[in-house]
């Protein structure tokens, strides 16, 4: 029996990065996954992959952003697997900006992802989840949401608002005892799409700064947090709530 055996997951920006290896990971556990993301050929693929490997997945293409497109990926997950018990929270977008140089459109588009795409993701979460008999939410904010980096403002004030935010949504759920548990991940940097987009290569100065940032001596790899998330997906972390998970290599820790 695999560690998530019998529940059926969602996982936003489930098609590169970290979701992607989330969703393969929560379905090698046993969980059946509904992959979301914008991008619909590396989803599709993700899902061959889960399939390819005995596992039960489906793609919907989901703007998480969108509260009408949350609608139809919730409803798609009852129709495909009949139920809801997790939901990972995790599509996001890195803008690498001082409070001087983001233009408001640039602010806004980042709390419309960050932020009100955790919102809804949780909002719509609570309801599945309720219809469900209970489970689990995790949402990604980041180290960026512990501390402050001069060049990641808007980044900053998604990534603290989805920590702050996460708690208030879980104390609610707890109050309400609807036995669904919500947790926030904290990850330093992590060697995906996102952080390749932002340091270009393995051999630039830019990679050896972010690897400095690290005591542990290197970046992180998107499967370190897959095992977290699937930690708090699962019973095992049956009494967290409203908690912070850091895997960071220690860049909180000074
Ligand atoms: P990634 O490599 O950029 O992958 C994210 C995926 O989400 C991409 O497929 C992206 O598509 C998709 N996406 C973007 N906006 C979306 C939307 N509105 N609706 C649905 N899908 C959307 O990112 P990652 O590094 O795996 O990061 C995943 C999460 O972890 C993010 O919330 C990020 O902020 C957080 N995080 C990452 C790190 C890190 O170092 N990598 C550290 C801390 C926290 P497009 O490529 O088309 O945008």
């Amino acid at each position: 029996m695999g560690r998530v055996a019998e529940k059926v997951a969602l996982v936003t920006g489930g098609a590169l990065g970290i979701g992607r290896a989330t969703a393969e990971l929560l379905a090698r556990e046993g969980a059946k996954v509904v992959v979301t993301d914008v991008k619909q050929k590396e989803g599709e693929e993700v899902v061959a992959r889960i399939k390819a490997q005995g596992g039960e997945a489906i793609f919907v293409q989901h703007d998480a952003s969108s509260e009408d497109q949350w609608k139809a990926a919730i409803d798609a997950s009852f129709k495909a697997f009949g139920k809801l018990n997790i939901v990972v929270n995790n599509a996001g977008i890195a803008l690498g900006k001082t409070v001087e140089d983001t233009t408001l459109a640039e602010w806004r588009k980042v709390q419309e992802i960050n932020l009100d795409g955790v919102f809804l993701g949780t909002k719509y979460g609570i309801e599945a989840l309720r219809k469900s008999g209970g489970g689990s939410i995790v949402n990604l904010s980041s180290i960026e949401g512990l501390v402050g980096d001069p060049g990641l403002a808007a980044y900053n004030a998604s990534k603290g608002g989805v920590r702050i935010f996460t708690k208030s949504a879980a104390l609610h759920c707890a109050q309400a005892g609807y036995g669904i548990r919500i947790n926030s991940v904290h990850p330093g940097y992590i060697w995906t799409p996102m952080v390749e987009g932002l340091a270009e290569s393995e051999q630039t100065e830019k990679y050896q700064r972010l690897v400095s940032l690290h005591p542990i001596g290197h970046l992180g790899e998107a499967d370190d947090i897959a095992y977290g998330i699937l930690y708090l997906a699962s019973d095992e972390s049956k009494f967290m709530t409203g908690s912070e998970l850091v895997i960071d290599g220690g860049y909180t820790a000074q």
